[in-house]
C-alpha cells in the first residue's frame, strides 16, 4: 500500500517505521524536521496524501486534526481511507469522519493504548470508530504497528472508548496512591499491602501491573524516579477529553471530574509536569488532611 503518515513524533515515527519495514511505501510529512529508515517525507502534508491509499495522522489535539484533515482530504483520492490514530476529542473526530465521507473517502478514528514503548514494539492496541468498510482497509496495517484492533462501532466509537478507558485509569490510579498513602500513615507494610489488595477485591491494573510504590510489586515507572511512562500531562489531556464528552452528551462523571481537578492541580501549580501519572503517591505523602 502507499501510505501517508501525517504528524513523526514520540509516537507516530516509529508507527511509520514499523509499516515501512514489510514493505508499504510510506510518505511522512511532520511541521518539524524528521527522518525515519526507510520513509520518504514530503513538503506538505497534501503532498504525503497525495495518491496514497491510506493516510493515517498522529497529531496532538483536534484543532489540529481539523486543520490538517481540511489541507489532506481534499488531496485523496476518492476511495482512500483516512485514519486518525491521535487522541481527540469525539465532536472532532465526527466532524473529520463526516468531511472525509462527504468528499467520498472511507474514515476511521483509532486512538491507541500502549505508549511509546508499545509504538516502538509494534504492539499497541487500536480502539477503532468508523464503518466496517473503512476498518477492513486498515485492519491489517494496525495489525504491523499492534497486536489488537478492536472495532467499537461507529464515527467516534475509538475516541470514546479510550477516552472511558483512561477516565477509569485516572480515577484507579488516584483511588490505588491514596490507599497507599493512608496505609503508610497507619504503620501498614507496602509489600503487605500489596500482597492484600492486588489479590483482593480492591486489585486493578494500576496496583497489580503498575504500582505506583517504588520496589512493590512489578518493576513500573515507580522504580525508575517516577520518569514516565505515561506522563501526568497526557493523563490530564485524557481526562479533559472525557470531561468534555460528558459536558456534551449530559453524563454524571463526579469521579472522573474530580480526578480531571486534581491532575490539573498537579501538573500545573506542584511539580507533576513530565512526571508518570503515579507520582500521584509521593504527591499523596506529602499532604495532610485538608
Ligand atoms: P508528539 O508531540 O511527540 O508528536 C506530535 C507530532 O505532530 C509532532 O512531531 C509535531 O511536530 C507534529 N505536528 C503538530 N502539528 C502538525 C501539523 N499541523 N502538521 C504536521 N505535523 C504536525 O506527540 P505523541 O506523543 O507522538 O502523541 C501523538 C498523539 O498520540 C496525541 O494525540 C497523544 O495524545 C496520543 N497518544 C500518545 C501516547 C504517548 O504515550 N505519547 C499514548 C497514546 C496516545
Amino acid at each position: 500500500m502507499r501510505i501517508g503518515f501525517i504528524g513523526l513524533g514520540n509516537m507516530g515515527a516509529p508507527m511509520a517505521a514499523n509499516l515501512a519495514t514489510p514493505g508499504h511505501e510510506v510518505i511522512g510529512f511532520d511541521m518539524a524536521p524528521v527522518e525515519i529508515d526507510g520513509v520518504q517525507m514530503a513538503a506538505t502534508a497534501a503532498e504525503a496524501a497525495t495518491g496514497a491509499d491510506v493516510v493515517i495522522t498522529m497529531l496532538p489535539n483536534g484543532q489540529i486534526l481539523r486543520d490538517v484533515a481540511a489541507q489532506v482530504i481534499p488531496a485523496m483520492k476518492p476511495g482512500a481511507c483516512f485514519a486518525d490514530c491521535s487522541t481527540v476529542d469525539v465532536d472532532s473526530a465526527r466532524a473529520v469522519a463526516a468531511e472525509a465521507e462527504a468528499a467520498g473517502l472511507l474514515a476511521v478514528d483509532a486512538p491507541v493504548s500502549g505508549g511509546v514503548g508499545g509504538a516502538q514494539a509494534g504492539t499497541l492496541t487500536f480502539m477503532a470508530g468508523g464503518s466496517a468498510p473503512a476498518f477492513a482497509v486498515v485492519k491489517p496495517l494496525f495489525d504491523i504497528m499492534g497486536q489488537k484492533a478492536v472495532h467499537c462501532g461507529g464515527p467516534g466509537a475509538g475516541q470514546a472508548a479510550k477516552i472511558c478507558n483512561n477516565m477509569i485509569l485516572g480515577v484507579t490510579m488516584i483511588a490505588t496512591c491514596e490507599a497507599f498513602a493512608l496505609a503508610d500513615k497507619l504503620g501498614l507494610d507496602r509489600e503487605k499491602m500489596f500482597d492484600v489488595v492486588s489479590t483482593s477485591s480492591g486489585y486493578s491494573w494500576t496496583m497489580n501491573a503498575y504500582c505506583p510504590a517504588p520496589g512493590v510489586g512489578p518493576t513500573s515507572p515507580a522504580d525508575n524516579d517516577y520518569k514516565p511512562g505515561f506522563a501526568a500531562e497526557l493523563m490530564l489531556k485524557d481526562l479533559r477529553l472525557s470531561q468534555q464528552a460528558a459536558g456534551s452528551a449530559d453524563a454524571d462523571t463526579p469521579m472522573g471530574q474530580l480526578a480531571e481537578a486534581l491532575y490539573a492541580t498537579f501538573v500545573e501549580e506542584e511539580d507533576g509536569r513530565g512526571m508518570d501519572f503515579s507520582a500521584m503517591l509521593p504527591r499523596f505523602e506529602k499532604r495532610h488532611r485538608s
